[in-house]
């Protein structure tokens, strides 16, 4: 697809007075555009939509892009291309048009090891990325009211209350966990409610890093030292990032002990336990362990469940009453999207999106289209084979006798309620279904997923044996393995 300008050159002049001369460099770093589009359209759309432009290569007036859904190209396109190419502009006006191609992505966690690798190798990414936050800003949006408990976060909330409510209780709080469940969310709101009588310095490893280095260069370590030893409070985000630097893990060692010493709290938080870390001195990871250490795992189910309804119902109110989304939909986001809660956010955010565009809310199979590239791994996985092994399974009959033409009663039901689960648990077509369930037509797939809906209406038996197949195969299968 090409798309050419729409608008006229514009260039942001604050941003143009900014400090960036070392990056005007040939190529266009896409890292920050990406942060500036952050900055021009909102974290909100930012996070559903723009994260997940890719940069593919960069011809003489125009770049190729890559997004991993035909929904979402075509949702960015009709939406934001005009400001993404404003952006671009702004920092290469000889830009006059964007391609975007669509590379659909297996590895839901690649971007993870993405960010890991830029860190080693362009370390000014971070500078530019994180110039655009305020220095020790605290988002008074990630409070403790707002956090939901579910059993794998709940150790890691009530350590962080009891650190809020009595400094030095563990000292140092090390919270650690895989990305997008919940750290920072916590670490913002123990900074929020100490903040309130104390002097809280709330800065991500990153930045710790930079102002480190910065200060260096402009002989200012003094500064630097009595900046951070003075703090009651030092939270210090994303601590994995210290990895292999070591003049700045002397400095930090350094200042962790004066602050310890002088009896400030220290609140940490890793995407890995202190013992992990790579490239991290020992003696510092050793420090780590020295208070509380306290993780946040997947959340399961449940607690997926209770933050798409207070996520939901937040919106909700913020639109004064006008985004419902269903059960079904909620339950649908619930079960599918179980790799982070960040994910979770964001998909609840594309369905509102979706839903203050249209004016309507989004059937389950537009629900599938838009979520289409956060629940691709899960479809891959569940395969027509594991649904026919596991009904058969449970109902205790062979895979033969499910497959064979028999009419009987005793097998016509897990037939149906096999049939019925491959229609709503994969994208498979009838009439593919049909041809692995022995080369039935059609139709007979359309009748039996009619069937089971039916009885589901009035059954709570058959409700309730669909929920458990359903959990058996989607979890089974997936839930272990990120
Ligand atoms: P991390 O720092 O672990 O990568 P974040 O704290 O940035 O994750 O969380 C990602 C998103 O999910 C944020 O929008 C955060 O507010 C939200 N979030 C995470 N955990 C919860 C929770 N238990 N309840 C409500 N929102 C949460
Ligand atoms: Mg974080």
């Amino acid at each position: 697809m090409v798309l050419t300008e729409l608008s006229p050159i514009f260039m942001n002049k604050s941003f143009k007075n900014k400090n960036f001369d070392n990056f005007k460099s040939e190529n266009l770093n896409w890292e920050i555009i990406q942060s500036e589009m952050k900055n021009r359209l909102g974290l909100d759309i930012y996070e559903s939509w723009l994260k997940k432009i890719e940069f593919v290569e960069e011809f003489k007036n125009y770049l190729l892009l890559s997004v991993p859904t035909r929904f979402i190209r075509d949702w960015i396109t009709s939406r934001y291309l005009d400001q993404i190419l404003q952006t671009i502009k702004s920092y290469k006006k000889e830009i006059i048009r964007i391609e975007f191609k669509v590379i659909e992505k297996k590895e839901n966690n690649d971007h993870i090891k993405d960010t890991f690798d830029n860190l080693d190798n362009k370390e000014n990414i971070s500078f530019i990325k994180d110039s655009y936050l305020q220095y020790n800003r605290i988002d008074p949006n990630k409070r403790f009211e707002n956090f939901v408990i579910g059993s794998s976060n709940k150790l890691a909330y009530e350590a962080s209350v009891k650190v809020s409510e009595n400094i030095s209780h563990y000292n140092p709080l090390y919270i650690y966990g895989g990305v997008g469940m919940g750290k920072t969310h916590l670490l913002n709101s123990i900074g929020l409610q100490l903040k309130k009588s104390n002097k809280v310095m709330f800065i991500s490893a990153e930045r710790f890093m930079y102002q480190f280095v910065k200060s260096i260069k402009n002989n200012d370590m003094v500064k630097f030292k009595e900046y951070f030893r003075n703090t009651d409070v030092l939270l210090i985000d994303d601590i994995q990032f210290m990895n292999g630097k070591e003049a700045m893990q002397e400095e930090f060692f350094h200042t962790f002990n004066a602050l310890l010493d002088k009896g400030s709290q220290i609140i940490l938080s890793a995407d890995r336990a202190p013992n992990k870390l790579s490239r991290i001195q020992e003696r510092i990871k050793s420090r780590f362990s020295g208070g509380l250490v306290v993780d946040i795992q997947k959340p399961d189910y449940d607690l997926r469940k209770k933050i798409v309804q207070k996520k939901t119902s937040e919106l909700d109110n913020l639109y004064s009453g006008q985004i419902k989304i269903s059960n079904e939909i909620q339950e649908f986001i619930g079960r599918e999207i179980f790799g982070s809660v960040r994910e979770l956010v964001g998909a609840v955010n594309r369905i509102v999106s979706f839903s203050r565009i249209y004016n309507k809310l989004p059937s389950l199979a537009e629900t599938k289209s838009i979520l289409k590239d956060l629940i691709n791994l899960v479809e891959n996985k569940v395969t027509i084979d594991l649904i026919q092994t596991i009904v058969c399974k449970f109902f205790k009959i062979s895979k033969n006798e499910m497959l064979s033409s028999r009419r009987s009663r005793y097998l016509v039901r897990p037939r149906q309620t096999a049939i019925y689960l491959t229609k709503i648990l994969t994208s498979k077509s009838l009439p593919e279904i049909g041809r692995e369930f022995s080369n039935r037509d059609h139709t007979t797939i359309i009748h039996s997923v009619k069937t089971i809906e039916k009885l589901k209406e009035k059954d709570p038996v058959m409700i309730e044996n669909i929920n458990k197949l359903k959990n058996q195969i989607l979890y089974n299968n997936k839930e272990n393995e990120i």
